[in-house]
């Protein structure tokens, strides 16, 4: 394989490492987006981005709800459960009544920190709605924008996540382990891939041409971009297609064999040389090592 081609495929798969570190902190985030922006030579305006908003709220919340604010499949059911049509409107005015509800609302209280989460950020979007009417907020469309957009720093990490695993568990080549994800009747499977497939089309390459000359950039028909109900000066990152690309165009400079999942930590992680490397790190080989020790000892 061409040099650039192979240097290329790393770099994508660094990223992808980065990313989906689950401890990845604050500016770790930031730098993220940033390196996906040079990338891709992406025309974006990083001013009062939403998605890097949520990310120290989400940061700060014990791993459990961190859980559930990443998993789209415990997001959507936590919103039926929440947004169920047939449960009767409450007509709440005060903040104190919001709490209530929410508190009474029968599910654990992680989910529960979780909803408070998405609600802060809703009045992040909407600096407008005065916090005493905060429950008619929930059942607006900010708070779904919130849950699918906004959040999607994240949810994207649960999905690339899946589907990278899934083309390491089967060992064919990877556009037959998609093709079969696509089709696979298990839903969280066919959700993933198909996530993948659909915003892997919603980034293209795009000519700009200005006084100075004319030169490419990443343009995109997603609506994530210019969400038309953000108001004056809000930028959102689109996570979903970026992810997407960086993922593809990893796989098609052949990733695929230059990944693993660590067998101590289960943690993506790059590898430079194809070989039956297991483990992410000296650290998780020597730890690995010594457990097993023990267990024979014991
Ligand atoms: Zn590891």
């Amino acid at each position: 394989m061409a040099n650039k081609e192979f240097q290329r495929m790393i770099v994508l798969g660094e990223w992808l490492e980065k990313y989906l570190n689950p401890d990845a902190r604050v500016w770790e985030y930031r730098e993220l987006l940033k390196d996906a922006i040079t990338l891709f030579n992406i025309d974006f305006n990083l001013q009062d981005e939403l998605s890097l908003k949520a990310v120290p709220l989400v940061c700060e919340q014990p791993s459990e709800v961190k859980d559930i604010l990443s998993n789209p499949h415990i997001m959507g059911s936590l919103w039926d459960e929440v947004f169920d049509d047939n449960r009767p409107k409450p007509d709440l005015k005060k903040r104190e009544e919001v709490e209530e509800f929410i508190s009474n609302l029968e599910i654990s209280k992680h989910q529960k920190a979780a909803l408070w989460v998405v609600l802060r950020l809703v009045l992040i979007v909407d600096q407008e709605v005065d916090a005493s009417a905060m429950l008619s907020i929930l059942l607006k469309t900010q708070f779904s924008f919130v849950q699918y957009e906004v959040l999607d720093i994240f949810s994207f990490k649960w999905i690339t996540n899946e589907v990278l695993k899934k083309i390491n568990q089967k060992k064919e080549l990877w556009s037959n382990t998609f093709k079969t994800g696509l089709d696979s009747k298990d839903s969280f499977t066919c959700f993933s891939f198909y996530e993948i497939y659909e915003n892997s089309h919603s980034i293209f390459e795009a000519i700009n041409i200005t006084e100075e000359g004319a030169y490419k950039t990443m343009t995109f028909d997603s609506p994530t971009c210019e969400y038309t109900s953000l108001g004056d000066g809000y930028s959102l990152f689109p996570w979903g297609p970026v992810v997407s690309k960086i993922l593809i165009d990893f796989l098609f400079l052949g990733g695929q064999d230059y990944y693993l999942f660590c067998e101590q930590c289960d943690r993506f992680a790059v590898i430079r040389r194809k070989g039956r490397k297991k483990f992410c790190s000296d650290l998780c080989r020597t730890t690995h090592g010594n457990e097993l020790k023990m267990n024979k000892i014991r």
